[in-house]
């Protein structure tokens, strides 16, 4: 099973780690959770 990756708030800062972890393994599973109704448009 690949590895698993939770960020709890999609703000600028939950963003910015969900994509710098992308860049370091393309193969993570990534799930942002965000209790507002929007998220960050720049990370
Ligand atoms: C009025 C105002 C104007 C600003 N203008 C600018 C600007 O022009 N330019 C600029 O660069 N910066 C600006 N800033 C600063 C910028 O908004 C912050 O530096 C930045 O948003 C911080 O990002 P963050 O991800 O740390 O926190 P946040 O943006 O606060 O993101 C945290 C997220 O986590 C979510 N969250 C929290 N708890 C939970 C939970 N238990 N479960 C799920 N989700 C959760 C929240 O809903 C939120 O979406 C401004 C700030 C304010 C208040």
């Amino acid at each position: 099973m690949g590895k698993k990756l939770i960020v709890v708030g999609a703000g600028a800062g939950g963003g910015s780690v969900a994509a710098e972890a992308r860049r370091r393994d393309p193969s993570l599973e990534i799930t942002m959770i965000e209790q507002g109704p929007h998220v960050a448009t720049a990370a």
